[in-house]
């Protein structure tokens, strides 16, 4: 996708902080970090979000929760907990269409 901000930094076109990348995941952090740890999680096939997810994207999503405690893990912060969030849609404020898991720890944090 041309025009897909996260497809551009997949690509190397715009620079990131990667934390991990493998065949199928990039992992960076998050520009303007919400948390003191606050990485995005993405695959490299572009997806606009959850409800465009088909069939063949069922591998991908579940790939991306199984990675998340080896990301983690290079944080540091899979002993003292995490949480793992996707935006969906004008409600939740979801900005950059292009399908993304927040990886948020480094404190307590609240809810919701
Ligand atoms: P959303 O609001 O769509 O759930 O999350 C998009 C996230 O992408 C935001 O937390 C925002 O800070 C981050 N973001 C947007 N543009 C860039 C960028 O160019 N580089 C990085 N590293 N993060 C970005
Ligand atoms: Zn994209």
């Amino acid at each position: 996708m041309e025009d897909c901000i996260f497809c551009k930094i997949i690509n190397g076109d715009i620079p990131s902080e990667k934390v991990y990348e493998d065949d199928k995941i990039y992992c960076f952090k998050d520009i303007n970090p919400v948390t003191p740890v606050h990485v995005l999680i993405v695959p490299k096939k572009h997806i606009p979000s959850l409800n465009e997810t088909m069939d063949e994207d069922k591998e991908i999503l579940g790939y991306i929760l199984f990675k998340a405690k080896d990301i983690a893990k290079i944080l540091k912060i899979e002993d003292n907990g995490y949480r793992i969030v996707t935006n969906c849609g004008e409600n939740a404020g979801q900005s950059v269409f292009h399908i993304h898991f927040h990886l948020l720890g480094g404190k307590t944090l609240l809810w919701p």
